[in-house]
C-alpha cells in the first residue's frame, strides 16, 4: 500500500481499543523523550569530571541500561503502531499464533497484545525452561 495510513474512523469497541492504544502510546512517547533528556543531562554533567576507569565503566553500564529501557519502550510503540494497523484492517484482537480472539479484559489491560493469554503463558513457560 503506497502512502501513509489514512486516519481511520473507529466506532464502538474499535474506538475504545484505539483510544486505549493511543493513551499508552502517548505515555511511552513522553517517557522516551524524558529518557533522552536525562541521558543528555547525565553526559554533560559527567563530561570532564570522570577520569577513573571504574567510573567510566559503571557509567557506560548505566548508559546501556537506560538505552535498553528506551529501546523496550520503542518496541512497545512499534507494537502499538502495528496494533492500530490491525485495527484498521479488522484483524485486531486476534492471536497471531492460534488465531483465537484475545479476551477483551486482556486487550484493555494490554491493548497492544498480539497473543492470547494461552499462547502468551506458553511462551513464558518456554522462556523459563530455557
Ligand atoms: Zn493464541
Amino acid at each position: 500500500m503506497p502512502g501513509k495510513t489514512r486516519v481511520p474512523e473507529f466506532k464502538g469497541k474499535e474506538l475504545e481499543y484505539y483510544n486505549a492504544l493511543m493513551k499508552v502510546r502517548n505515555q511511552l512517547s513522553g517517557q522516551i523523550q524524558g529518557g533522552i533528556d536525562s541521558l543528555d543531562c547525565t553526559n554533560t554533567e559527567k563530561r570532564g569530571v570522570t577520569t577513573h576507569m571504574a567510573d567510566v565503566s559503571s557509567d557506560n553500564f548505566r548508559h546501556e541500561m537506560e538505552l535498553q529501557m528506551l529501546t523496550e519502550n520503542g518496541n512497545t510503540v512499534k507494537l502499538i503502531d502495528d496494533a492500530i494497523e490491525r485495527l484498521v484492517n479488522g484483524e485486531y484482537g486476534i492471536c497471531m499464533e492460534c488465531g483465537e480472539r484475545i479476551s477483551e479484559a486482556r486487550l484493555m489491560a494490554r491493548p497492544y497484545a498480539v497473543f492470547c493469554i494461552k499462547c502468551k503463558s506458553r511462551h513464558e513457560e518456554m522462556m523459563k525452561n530455557r
